[in-house]
Protein backbone atom coordinates (compact mmCIF):
# COMPACT_ATOMS: atom_id res chain seq x y z
CA UNK A 1 0.00 0.00 0.00
CA UNK A 2 1.01 3.72 -0.18
CA UNK A 3 2.59 4.03 3.08
CA UNK A 4 1.03 7.13 5.40
CA UNK A 5 4.34 8.49 6.48
CA UNK A 6 4.73 9.59 2.67
CA UNK A 7 1.40 10.84 2.25
CA UNK A 8 -0.70 14.26 2.58
CA UNK A 9 -3.53 14.24 4.90
CA UNK A 10 -5.80 14.64 1.66
CA UNK A 11 -4.51 11.28 0.34
CA UNK A 12 -4.10 9.59 3.59
CA UNK A 13 -8.17 10.28 4.18
CA UNK A 14 -8.86 9.00 0.59
CA UNK A 15 -7.10 5.72 1.01
CA UNK A 16 -8.63 5.04 4.41
CA UNK A 17 -12.49 5.63 2.94
CA UNK A 18 -11.41 3.58 -0.24
CA UNK A 19 -10.29 0.68 2.13
CA UNK A 20 -13.17 0.86 4.13
CA UNK A 21 -15.28 0.55 1.24
CA UNK A 22 -13.54 -2.24 -0.16
CA UNK A 23 -13.55 -4.10 2.95
CA UNK A 24 -17.52 -3.63 4.07
CA UNK A 25 -19.34 -3.04 0.75
CA UNK A 26 -18.13 -6.00 -1.29
CA UNK A 27 -19.11 -9.28 -0.60
CA UNK A 28 -17.06 -12.46 -1.07
CA UNK A 29 -20.21 -14.36 -2.75
CA UNK A 30 -20.40 -11.14 -5.06
CA UNK A 31 -17.08 -11.02 -6.17
CA UNK A 32 -17.52 -15.28 -6.66
CA UNK A 33 -21.00 -14.55 -8.62
CA UNK A 34 -19.21 -12.20 -11.24
CA UNK A 35 -15.87 -14.51 -11.29
CA UNK A 36 -18.53 -17.14 -12.28
CA UNK A 37 -20.59 -15.30 -14.81
CA UNK A 38 -23.26 -15.34 -13.14
CA UNK A 39 -23.58 -11.59 -12.68
CA UNK A 40 -23.15 -9.81 -16.60
CA UNK A 41 -22.19 -6.35 -14.89
CA UNK A 42 -21.85 -4.84 -11.57
CA UNK A 43 -24.34 -2.08 -12.01
CA UNK A 44 -25.70 -2.19 -8.11
CA UNK A 45 -21.59 -2.34 -7.23
CA UNK A 46 -21.47 1.26 -9.44
CA UNK A 47 -24.59 2.55 -8.04
CA UNK A 48 -22.61 2.02 -4.06
CA UNK A 49 -19.13 3.50 -5.20
CA UNK A 50 -21.64 6.31 -6.48
CA UNK A 51 -23.47 7.07 -3.18
CA UNK A 52 -20.15 7.19 -1.72
CA UNK A 53 -19.07 9.99 -4.01
CA UNK A 54 -16.47 7.35 -4.61
CA UNK A 55 -16.73 8.00 -8.75
CA UNK A 56 -14.43 10.58 -10.83
CA UNK A 57 -12.42 12.22 -7.75
CA UNK A 58 -10.38 14.28 -9.58
CA UNK A 59 -13.19 16.04 -11.49
CA UNK A 60 -14.59 19.16 -10.33
CA UNK A 61 -17.25 18.97 -7.77
CA UNK A 62 -19.90 20.79 -9.99
CA UNK A 63 -20.10 18.01 -12.01
CA UNK A 64 -19.98 15.63 -8.66
CA UNK A 65 -16.26 14.86 -8.86
CA UNK A 66 -14.34 16.09 -5.80
CA UNK A 67 -11.54 17.72 -7.05
CA UNK A 68 -8.88 16.12 -6.04
CA UNK A 69 -5.69 15.47 -7.41
CA UNK A 70 -4.00 12.56 -9.63
CA UNK A 71 -2.59 11.20 -6.38
CA UNK A 72 -5.13 10.99 -4.52
CA UNK A 73 -6.78 8.75 -7.40
CA UNK A 74 -3.85 6.57 -7.93
CA UNK A 75 -3.84 5.96 -4.05
CA UNK A 76 -7.64 4.59 -4.10
CA UNK A 77 -7.15 2.94 -6.73
CA UNK A 78 -4.55 0.65 -5.59
CA UNK A 79 -7.23 -0.11 -3.04
CA UNK A 80 -10.30 -0.80 -5.21
CA UNK A 81 -7.64 -2.68 -7.40
CA UNK A 82 -7.46 -5.39 -4.17
CA UNK A 83 -11.06 -6.20 -5.58
CA UNK A 84 -9.91 -7.81 -9.17
CA UNK A 85 -10.10 -6.29 -12.73
CA UNK A 86 -13.69 -6.42 -12.64
CA UNK A 87 -14.70 -3.94 -10.30
CA UNK A 88 -11.87 -2.11 -10.96
CA UNK A 89 -12.88 -1.71 -14.50
CA UNK A 90 -16.44 -0.39 -13.15
CA UNK A 91 -14.46 1.81 -10.54
CA UNK A 92 -12.28 3.63 -13.29
CA UNK A 93 -14.77 4.13 -16.54
CA UNK A 94 -16.40 7.23 -15.24
CA UNK A 95 -12.66 8.59 -14.67
CA UNK A 96 -11.57 7.33 -18.28
CA UNK A 97 -14.94 8.43 -20.42
CA UNK A 98 -15.08 11.31 -17.59
CA UNK A 99 -11.88 12.67 -18.75
CA UNK A 100 -13.06 13.32 -22.64
CA UNK A 101 -16.50 14.89 -21.36
CA UNK A 102 -14.25 17.09 -18.33
CA UNK A 103 -11.60 18.46 -20.81
CA UNK A 104 -13.36 18.46 -24.08
CA UNK A 105 -17.15 18.34 -23.46
CA UNK A 106 -19.73 21.38 -23.46
CA UNK A 107 -21.54 22.26 -20.54
CA UNK A 108 -24.29 20.29 -21.98
CA UNK A 109 -22.89 17.16 -22.47
CA UNK A 110 -21.36 17.42 -18.72
CA UNK A 111 -24.73 17.97 -17.96
CA UNK A 112 -26.26 15.05 -19.56
CA UNK A 113 -23.44 12.48 -19.31
CA UNK A 114 -20.67 13.39 -16.92
CA UNK A 115 -22.84 14.22 -14.04
CA UNK A 116 -25.18 11.11 -14.09
CA UNK A 117 -22.16 8.71 -15.11
CA UNK A 118 -20.81 10.18 -11.59
CA UNK A 119 -23.73 10.18 -9.78
CA UNK A 120 -24.10 6.05 -10.99
CA UNK A 121 -27.37 6.19 -12.89
CA UNK A 122 -25.95 6.14 -16.20
CA UNK A 123 -23.19 3.37 -16.93
CA UNK A 124 -20.65 4.30 -19.32
CA UNK A 125 -17.84 2.09 -21.87
CA UNK A 126 -15.20 3.28 -24.57
CA UNK A 127 -15.30 1.40 -27.78
CA UNK A 128 -11.98 1.88 -29.06
CA UNK A 129 -10.88 -1.44 -30.00
CA UNK A 130 -12.25 -3.02 -33.59
CA UNK A 131 -11.96 -6.89 -34.61
CA UNK A 132 -9.29 -6.15 -37.57
CA UNK A 133 -7.29 -4.55 -34.42
CA UNK A 134 -6.29 -2.47 -30.87
CA UNK A 135 -2.97 -1.29 -31.39
CA UNK A 136 -3.20 0.14 -34.82
CA UNK A 137 -6.05 2.62 -33.22
CA UNK A 138 -5.89 5.41 -35.98
CA UNK A 139 -6.63 2.62 -38.67
CA UNK A 140 -10.10 2.36 -37.26
CA UNK A 141 -12.97 1.89 -40.05
CA UNK A 142 -16.36 2.33 -37.74
CA UNK A 143 -17.80 5.11 -39.82
CA UNK A 144 -19.83 7.97 -38.60
CA UNK A 145 -21.23 10.05 -41.75
CA UNK A 146 -22.80 13.63 -41.17
CA UNK A 147 -26.55 13.60 -42.33
CA UNK A 148 -28.01 16.57 -41.73
CA UNK A 149 -27.92 17.12 -38.11
CA UNK A 150 -27.41 13.50 -37.41
CA UNK A 151 -23.83 11.29 -37.05
CA UNK A 152 -25.00 7.77 -39.29
CA UNK A 153 -22.99 5.00 -37.23
CA UNK A 154 -21.57 2.27 -39.37
CA UNK A 155 -19.30 -0.38 -37.48
CA UNK A 156 -18.06 -2.70 -34.83
CA UNK A 157 -16.55 -2.74 -31.86
CA UNK A 158 -14.78 -5.19 -29.43
CA UNK A 159 -13.78 -6.06 -26.24
CA UNK A 160 -15.90 -3.40 -25.32
CA UNK A 161 -16.02 -3.69 -21.14
CA UNK A 162 -19.84 -3.01 -20.10
CA UNK A 163 -20.96 -3.12 -23.59
CA UNK A 164 -23.74 -5.51 -22.55
CA UNK A 165 -24.77 -2.78 -19.72
CA UNK A 166 -24.17 0.76 -20.76
CA UNK A 167 -26.40 3.25 -21.19
CA UNK A 168 -23.84 5.45 -23.51
CA UNK A 169 -20.97 4.82 -25.07
CA UNK A 170 -17.04 6.81 -26.11
CA UNK A 171 -17.48 5.90 -29.29
CA UNK A 172 -14.41 7.00 -31.84
CA UNK A 173 -15.31 7.18 -35.69
CA UNK A 174 -13.98 7.91 -38.76
CA UNK A 175 -15.35 10.61 -39.68
CA UNK A 176 -13.08 12.42 -42.34
CA UNK A 177 -13.01 10.23 -45.51
CA UNK A 178 -10.02 12.15 -46.99
CA UNK A 179 -7.69 9.45 -47.99
CA UNK A 180 -4.76 11.93 -47.57
CA UNK A 181 -5.89 13.27 -44.71
CA UNK A 182 -3.05 12.90 -41.44
CA UNK A 183 -4.21 10.19 -39.35
CA UNK A 184 -4.88 12.40 -36.51
CA UNK A 185 -7.58 14.60 -38.49
CA UNK A 186 -9.70 11.20 -39.87
CA UNK A 187 -11.38 10.50 -36.05
CA UNK A 188 -13.73 11.51 -34.00
CA UNK A 189 -14.86 11.10 -30.67
CA UNK A 190 -19.19 10.74 -30.10
CA UNK A 191 -21.26 9.84 -27.02
CA UNK A 192 -23.78 7.09 -28.25
CA UNK A 193 -26.05 6.25 -26.25
CA UNK A 194 -27.81 3.09 -26.42
CA UNK A 195 -30.57 2.63 -28.45
CA UNK A 196 -31.92 1.79 -32.46
CA UNK A 197 -29.20 0.79 -34.48
CA UNK A 198 -26.55 -0.35 -31.45
CA UNK A 199 -26.34 -3.98 -31.09
CA UNK A 200 -24.56 -5.65 -28.00
CA UNK A 201 -23.65 -9.30 -28.18
CA UNK A 202 -22.15 -10.94 -25.26
CA UNK A 203 -19.88 -13.62 -26.77
CA UNK A 204 -16.36 -14.13 -24.96
CA UNK A 205 -15.16 -16.76 -22.85
CA UNK A 206 -12.80 -14.66 -21.19
CA UNK A 207 -10.09 -16.37 -18.77
CA UNK A 208 -10.69 -14.10 -16.15
CA UNK A 209 -12.09 -10.00 -15.87
CA UNK A 210 -15.84 -12.12 -15.72
CA UNK A 211 -18.98 -10.29 -15.27
CA UNK A 212 -17.80 -6.89 -16.81
CA UNK A 213 -20.24 -7.46 -19.44
CA UNK A 214 -17.49 -7.32 -22.13
CA UNK A 215 -18.99 -7.93 -25.38
CA UNK A 216 -19.18 -6.69 -29.08
CA UNK A 217 -20.34 -3.35 -30.46
CA UNK A 218 -22.28 -3.07 -33.74
CA UNK A 219 -23.71 -0.39 -35.07
CA UNK A 220 -26.09 -0.56 -38.43
CA UNK A 221 -27.06 2.74 -39.72
CA UNK A 222 -27.51 4.32 -35.73
CA UNK A 223 -28.46 7.85 -35.73
CA UNK A 224 -26.64 10.27 -33.08
CA UNK A 225 -27.57 13.87 -32.67
CA UNK A 226 -24.41 16.41 -33.66
CA UNK A 227 -24.53 17.45 -30.48
CA UNK A 228 -23.03 14.77 -28.82
CA UNK A 229 -19.71 14.94 -30.72
CA UNK A 230 -16.68 15.62 -28.23
CA UNK A 231 -14.30 18.41 -29.23
CA UNK A 232 -14.00 19.13 -32.68
CA UNK A 233 -15.07 17.39 -35.77
CA UNK A 234 -12.19 15.08 -36.89
CA UNK A 235 -10.54 16.00 -33.25
CA UNK A 236 -10.55 12.35 -32.12
CA UNK A 237 -6.86 12.32 -31.91
CA UNK A 238 -6.64 15.20 -29.46
CA UNK A 239 -9.48 13.35 -27.04
CA UNK A 240 -7.41 10.18 -27.24
CA UNK A 241 -4.09 11.74 -26.21
CA UNK A 242 -6.21 13.22 -23.43
CA UNK A 243 -7.89 9.75 -22.33
CA UNK A 244 -4.50 7.75 -22.60
CA UNK A 245 -3.58 9.42 -19.54
CA UNK A 246 -6.30 8.16 -16.67
CA UNK A 247 -6.36 5.33 -19.53
CA UNK A 248 -3.06 3.61 -18.47
CA UNK A 249 -2.66 5.16 -15.28
CA UNK A 250 -5.83 3.89 -13.22
CA UNK A 251 -4.15 0.45 -15.29
CA UNK A 252 -1.03 0.69 -13.51
CA UNK A 253 -2.45 1.88 -10.01
CA UNK A 254 -5.15 -0.51 -9.61
CA UNK A 255 -2.63 -3.72 -10.62
CA UNK A 256 -0.76 -2.51 -7.35
CA UNK A 257 -3.82 -3.86 -5.69
CA UNK A 258 -1.94 -7.77 -6.82
CA UNK A 259 -0.19 -7.04 -3.08
CA UNK A 260 -3.35 -8.76 -1.47
CA UNK A 261 -2.08 -12.02 -3.31
CA UNK A 262 1.07 -11.43 -1.83
CA UNK A 263 0.11 -10.99 1.98
CA UNK A 264 -1.79 -14.15 1.22
CA UNK A 265 1.20 -16.26 0.40
CA UNK A 266 3.38 -14.26 3.21
CA UNK A 267 0.48 -15.50 5.64
CA UNK A 268 0.77 -19.39 3.74
CA UNK A 269 4.85 -19.36 4.09
CA UNK A 270 4.69 -18.03 7.77
CA UNK A 271 2.03 -21.08 8.81
CA UNK A 272 3.09 -23.82 6.21
CA UNK A 273 5.95 -26.02 7.18
CA UNK A 274 7.86 -28.56 5.20
CA UNK A 275 11.05 -30.96 6.37
CA UNK A 276 10.37 -29.31 9.85
CA UNK A 277 10.25 -25.81 9.45
CA UNK A 278 8.04 -23.44 8.13
CA UNK A 279 9.18 -22.77 4.84
CA UNK A 280 9.57 -18.98 5.05
CA UNK A 281 12.72 -20.09 6.71
CA UNK A 282 13.77 -21.39 3.07
CA UNK A 283 15.83 -17.77 1.13
CA UNK A 284 14.03 -19.94 -1.79
CA UNK A 285 11.01 -19.02 -0.74
CA UNK A 286 11.30 -15.54 1.44
CA UNK A 287 13.58 -14.13 -1.20
CA UNK A 288 10.71 -14.45 -3.61
CA UNK A 289 8.52 -12.82 -1.18
CA UNK A 290 11.64 -9.86 -0.89
CA UNK A 291 11.92 -9.97 -4.72
CA UNK A 292 8.61 -9.23 -4.68
CA UNK A 293 7.51 -6.38 -2.05
CA UNK A 294 10.51 -4.67 -3.52
CA UNK A 295 9.29 -4.81 -7.40
CA UNK A 296 5.68 -3.61 -5.69
CA UNK A 297 7.51 -0.65 -3.76
CA UNK A 298 9.30 -0.13 -6.74
CA UNK A 299 5.96 0.25 -9.26
CA UNK A 300 4.47 2.38 -6.28
CA UNK A 301 6.58 4.75 -6.63
CA UNK A 302 6.59 5.38 -9.89
CA UNK A 303 2.81 5.46 -10.20
CA UNK A 304 3.08 7.73 -7.74
CA UNK A 305 6.02 9.87 -9.70
CA UNK A 306 3.72 9.78 -12.69
CA UNK A 307 0.60 10.91 -10.52
CA UNK A 308 2.57 13.89 -9.51
CA UNK A 309 3.43 14.15 -13.37
CA UNK A 310 -0.12 15.03 -14.63
CA UNK A 311 -1.22 16.72 -11.78
CA UNK A 312 1.93 19.33 -12.64
CA UNK A 313 1.45 19.50 -16.12
CA UNK A 314 5.44 18.10 -16.51
CA UNK A 315 6.52 17.70 -19.97
CA UNK A 316 7.52 14.18 -19.62
CA UNK A 317 4.18 12.88 -17.97
CA UNK A 318 3.58 11.14 -20.69
CA UNK A 319 6.09 9.16 -20.58
CA UNK A 320 6.14 8.57 -16.86
CA UNK A 321 2.45 7.30 -17.51
CA UNK A 322 3.47 4.77 -19.78
CA UNK A 323 6.58 3.38 -18.31
CA UNK A 324 4.08 3.25 -15.15
CA UNK A 325 1.78 1.49 -17.41
CA UNK A 326 4.30 -0.82 -18.47
CA UNK A 327 6.17 -1.48 -15.02
CA UNK A 328 3.39 -1.77 -12.86
CA UNK A 329 1.71 -4.36 -14.72
CA UNK A 330 4.38 -6.63 -15.42
CA UNK A 331 4.98 -6.55 -11.95
CA UNK A 332 1.51 -7.14 -10.92
CA UNK A 333 2.15 -10.10 -13.20
CA UNK A 334 5.27 -11.15 -11.63
CA UNK A 335 3.80 -10.62 -7.71
CA UNK A 336 1.20 -12.88 -8.66
CA UNK A 337 2.82 -15.71 -10.37
CA UNK A 338 5.35 -15.59 -7.27
CA UNK A 339 2.31 -15.32 -4.78
CA UNK A 340 1.54 -18.91 -6.57
CA UNK A 341 5.02 -20.46 -6.76
CA UNK A 342 4.99 -20.11 -2.89
CA UNK A 343 2.01 -21.26 -2.25
CA UNK A 344 2.89 -24.50 -4.01
CA UNK A 345 -0.35 -26.77 -5.34
CA UNK A 346 -3.10 -25.04 -2.96
CA UNK A 347 -2.51 -21.76 -5.14
CA UNK A 348 -3.45 -23.40 -8.17
CA UNK A 349 -6.87 -24.28 -7.11
CA UNK A 350 -9.85 -22.31 -5.87
CA UNK A 351 -8.88 -22.90 -2.33
CA UNK A 352 -7.30 -19.87 -2.36
CA UNK A 353 -8.20 -16.30 -4.40
CA UNK A 354 -4.30 -16.38 -6.11
CA UNK A 355 -5.72 -18.71 -9.18
CA UNK A 356 -8.68 -16.03 -9.70
CA UNK A 357 -5.66 -13.07 -9.72
CA UNK A 358 -3.38 -14.29 -12.14
CA UNK A 359 -6.39 -14.72 -14.56
CA UNK A 360 -7.69 -11.42 -13.92
CA UNK A 361 -3.97 -9.57 -13.55
CA UNK A 362 -3.05 -10.72 -17.22
CA UNK A 363 -5.20 -8.74 -18.63
CA UNK A 364 -3.11 -6.01 -17.42
CA UNK A 365 -0.71 -6.39 -19.67
CA UNK A 366 -2.67 -6.12 -22.75
CA UNK A 367 -5.30 -3.64 -22.34
CA UNK A 368 -5.04 0.05 -22.16
CA UNK A 369 -2.70 0.04 -25.01
CA UNK A 370 -0.57 -3.18 -24.54
CA UNK A 371 3.48 -3.31 -23.45
CA UNK A 372 4.80 -3.62 -26.34
CA UNK A 373 2.66 -0.19 -27.39
CA UNK A 374 4.16 1.45 -23.52
CA UNK A 375 7.36 0.28 -24.96
CA UNK A 376 6.94 1.90 -28.34
CA UNK A 377 6.23 5.40 -26.85
CA UNK A 378 8.65 5.46 -23.89
CA UNK A 379 11.28 4.94 -25.98
CA UNK A 380 9.96 7.36 -28.67
CA UNK A 381 9.52 10.17 -25.90
CA UNK A 382 12.84 9.67 -24.31
CA UNK A 383 14.83 10.20 -27.85
CA UNK A 384 13.02 13.09 -28.07
CA UNK A 385 13.75 14.15 -25.08
CA UNK A 386 17.86 13.06 -24.83
CA UNK A 387 17.82 14.44 -28.87
CA UNK A 388 16.33 17.99 -28.01
CA UNK A 389 17.99 18.13 -24.44
CA UNK A 390 19.34 21.97 -23.79
CA UNK A 391 23.47 21.27 -22.62
CA UNK A 392 22.39 22.43 -18.92
CA UNK A 393 23.87 19.26 -17.42
CA UNK A 394 27.47 17.79 -17.31
CA UNK A 395 28.56 16.58 -20.65
CA UNK A 396 30.42 13.59 -19.47
CA UNK A 397 31.54 12.63 -22.45
CA UNK A 398 34.67 15.26 -21.65
CA UNK A 399 35.16 12.48 -18.98
CA UNK A 400 36.45 9.94 -20.95
CA UNK A 401 40.32 9.42 -21.28
CA UNK A 402 39.75 8.55 -25.03
CA UNK A 403 37.46 11.79 -25.41
CA UNK A 404 39.49 13.26 -28.41
CA UNK A 405 39.49 10.20 -30.43
CA UNK A 406 37.71 11.77 -32.97
CA UNK A 407 39.25 8.80 -35.49
CA UNK A 408 36.51 6.73 -33.78
CA UNK A 409 33.61 8.59 -33.91
CA UNK A 410 32.45 7.88 -37.30
CA UNK A 411 28.85 8.26 -37.89
CA UNK A 412 28.90 8.90 -41.32
CA UNK A 413 30.52 8.54 -45.12
CA UNK A 414 31.80 12.04 -44.51
CA UNK A 415 33.22 11.57 -40.91
CA UNK A 416 34.96 8.73 -42.39
CA UNK A 417 36.43 9.98 -45.37
CA UNK A 418 37.47 13.13 -42.97
CA UNK A 419 39.11 10.81 -40.80
CA UNK A 420 41.18 8.95 -44.12
CA UNK A 421 41.78 12.00 -45.45
CA UNK A 422 43.37 13.36 -41.80
CA UNK A 423 45.35 10.13 -41.74
CA UNK A 424 46.77 10.65 -44.77
C1 LIG B 1 -11.24 -8.39 -21.45
C2 LIG B 1 -10.87 -7.25 -22.32
C3 LIG B 1 -11.42 -6.00 -22.08
C4 LIG B 1 -11.14 -4.94 -22.91
N1 LIG B 1 -11.78 -3.72 -22.73
C5 LIG B 1 -11.77 -2.82 -23.71
C6 LIG B 1 -12.67 -1.70 -23.69
O1 LIG B 1 -13.45 -1.52 -22.75
N2 LIG B 1 -12.66 -0.86 -24.75
C7 LIG B 1 -11.84 -1.02 -25.82
O2 LIG B 1 -11.88 -0.23 -26.74
N3 LIG B 1 -10.96 -2.05 -25.85
C8 LIG B 1 -10.92 -2.96 -24.85
N4 LIG B 1 -10.08 -4.04 -24.89
C9 LIG B 1 -9.21 -4.20 -26.03
C10 LIG B 1 -7.74 -4.04 -25.71
O3 LIG B 1 -7.44 -2.72 -25.38
C11 LIG B 1 -6.97 -4.57 -26.93
O4 LIG B 1 -7.10 -5.99 -26.92
C12 LIG B 1 -5.51 -4.16 -26.95
O5 LIG B 1 -5.38 -2.77 -27.16
C13 LIG B 1 -4.72 -4.88 -28.05
O6 LIG B 1 -5.38 -4.84 -29.26
P1 LIG B 1 -5.63 -6.19 -30.08
O7 LIG B 1 -6.22 -7.19 -29.16
O8 LIG B 1 -6.36 -5.87 -31.31
O9 LIG B 1 -4.17 -6.71 -30.42
P2 LIG B 1 -3.29 -6.26 -31.69
O10 LIG B 1 -3.33 -4.78 -31.82
O11 LIG B 1 -3.69 -7.08 -32.85
O12 LIG B 1 -1.85 -6.69 -31.19
C14 LIG B 1 -1.43 -8.07 -31.21
C15 LIG B 1 0.02 -8.14 -30.75
O13 LIG B 1 0.85 -7.35 -31.62
C16 LIG B 1 1.60 -6.40 -30.87
N5 LIG B 1 1.75 -5.18 -31.65
C17 LIG B 1 0.83 -4.55 -32.42
N6 LIG B 1 1.34 -3.46 -32.97
C18 LIG B 1 2.62 -3.37 -32.53
C19 LIG B 1 3.69 -2.45 -32.78
N7 LIG B 1 3.54 -1.37 -33.54
N8 LIG B 1 4.87 -2.66 -32.14
C20 LIG B 1 5.05 -3.75 -31.34
N9 LIG B 1 4.07 -4.66 -31.11
C21 LIG B 1 2.88 -4.46 -31.68
C22 LIG B 1 0.76 -6.17 -29.61
O14 LIG B 1 1.55 -5.66 -28.55
C23 LIG B 1 0.24 -7.56 -29.34
O15 LIG B 1 1.24 -8.31 -28.68
C24 LIG B 1 -10.26 -5.10 -24.01
C25 LIG B 1 -9.66 -6.36 -24.21
C26 LIG B 1 -9.96 -7.41 -23.40
C27 LIG B 1 -9.35 -8.74 -23.69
Amino acid sequence: MFYPSLMTAEEKAIQQEARKFVRDEVSPDFIRALDHDEIKYPREYVAKLAAHNLLGLRFDPKWGGRGLPWTAEVIAEEEIGVLGTTLWCAFVMPSIVGEALHVFGTDDQKERFLKPILQGKLISAEALTEPRGGSDFFGATTRAELDGDHFVLNGQKRFVVGATEADVFLVYCRTNFDENAHKYRRISAIMVERGRGVETEYIYGLMGTRGGGTGRLVFRDCRVPKENLIGELHGGALVFHQMMIPERLTSAAASLGVRAGLEVAVRYSDKRHAFGQAIRNYQAVSFMVADAITKLDAARALVYMAARAVDTGAAHARRIVSEAKRFATDTAWEVANKAMQIMGGIGYTEVYPIEKMIRDIRLSQIWTGTNEIMNLLIQHEYYNEVLAAVAEVRNVELDARGRNGENEKCFTDEDMWRVHAEND
